[in-house]
């Protein structure tokens, strides 16, 4: 995901304070830090695995203490140095903490990305950051004084319960601010376009390049361990703004394939079945099978928005979770527009 909370809230990207970074251990040597429910929409989940001599860590993160807080647990815990981080794909939730892990672990640590990520890192995720930045900075004022005259934009009062969620939006936006004002991105010091093996005992692992949730996707395996980092591309809240529907359902198929007993998704908890790449999979197939009958038709992109009825992925994905559906409602206009786009051969 990317940037996501500017769609949901009007102001400054937080809707609750968010709990810490959960550390957990999948299997021996292996570890899921994994963001709290409140913040699953706003930053990433990661996966620490151990081997010999040196610790593998897939996505990077955004939040500044959160990975300080897993850069601490591979310090002092585990006590074994990173030198590999692998970034799944560009979205600066899961790269903009690549720069405090050069700092932490100098030039001996490898940071592996898609080929495109050399380009989409500095061209589209810093740009997106820098944006993110001035807005906050625009908005912050005018929020901070909604706060001082109790009034909000329309002119009604607050509540004393909205003034308080109002209260800790604005301390969050203002803290992200303040440590994140002056981040920037470090890109990727390896990069990869075809599948990559690097052997490290009980912790091989193999990177699989695809494509879907964006142009240059990496899909982590271990096979030792029968764990998968499959990135957003399994994420129970699929965002295609950035991507292909059509080849996220290839890369569904492939990762499908593969021989693993837990993936560490994107987002969200860790999976111990493969219901969910069943649901993305019907998912995309709905949206990208109706988008290509439709054009078949000689309808245009705004005739094929009416049409299409995604009810039952909706439900199939988001439940009666309204959080997920209110996402699932907010992206599917530019799901529709990617897939229209690979129907239309103009992605
Ligand atoms: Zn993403």
């Amino acid at each position: 995901m990317v940037l996501l909370r500017s769609l949901l809230l009007p102001i400054a990207l937080f809707s609750t304070v968010a709990g810490a970074i959960e550390i957990t251990e999948l299997q021996s040597g292996a570890w899921a830090a994994l963001q709290p429910a409140n913040n699953r929409f706003n930053d990433c989940n990661s996966l620490i695995v151990e081997a010999q001599d040196y610790l593998i860590v897939v996505d990077a993160q955004e939040g500044r203490a959160d990975v300080e807080a897993i850069i601490e647990f591979t310090r002092n815990t585990v006590r074994k140095p990173v030198r590999y981080l692998i970034n799944t794909h560009w979205h600066g939730d899961h790269t903009l903490g690549n720069t405090l892990y050069r700092e932490a672990f100098g030039e001996e640590l490898r940071i592996l990305g898609h080929a495109t990520q050399a380009i989409d890192i500095p061209e589209r995720a810093a740009t997106a950051h820098t944006e993110r930045v001035a807005e906050l900075q625009q908005q912050l004022p005018a929020a901070r004084e909604q706060l001082v005259t109790g009034i909000k934009r329309d002119g009604s009062r607050f509540s004393d319960q909205e003034l308080a969620a109002q209260t800790a939006r604005v301390g969050r936006a203002q803290a992200w601010l303040d440590a994140n004002r002056d981040a920037s991105f470090t890109g990727p010091s390896v990069t990869i376009d075809s599948a990559f093996t690097v052997d490290a005992g009980v912790a091989t692992f193999t990177v699989h390049p695809q494509r879907g949730h964006t142009r240059g996707d990496l899909v982590i395996h271990f096979p030792r361990l029968q764990i998968l980092a499959a990135g957003d591309l399994v994420d129970v809240m699929p965002y295609s703004g950035h991507g292909y529907p059509g080849e996220w359902l290839d890369a569904l198929r492939f990762i499908d394939e593969l021989d693993f007993s837990v993936i560490v998704p994107g987002h969200g908890p860790a999976l111990h079945d493969r219901m969910l790449i069943a649901r993305l999979s019907d998912y995309f197939e709905s949206l990208t099978g109706q988008v290509s009958a439709l054009a078949g038709k000689g309808m245009d992109l705004e005739e094929i928005r009416e049409s299409v009825d995604l009810a039952a992925s909706r439900e199939s994905l988001a439940g009666s979770d309204t959080a997920a559906a209110e996402f699932f409602d907010a992206v599917q206009d530019e799901a529709i527009e990617r897939a229209y786009a690979e129907v239309a051969g103009n992605e």
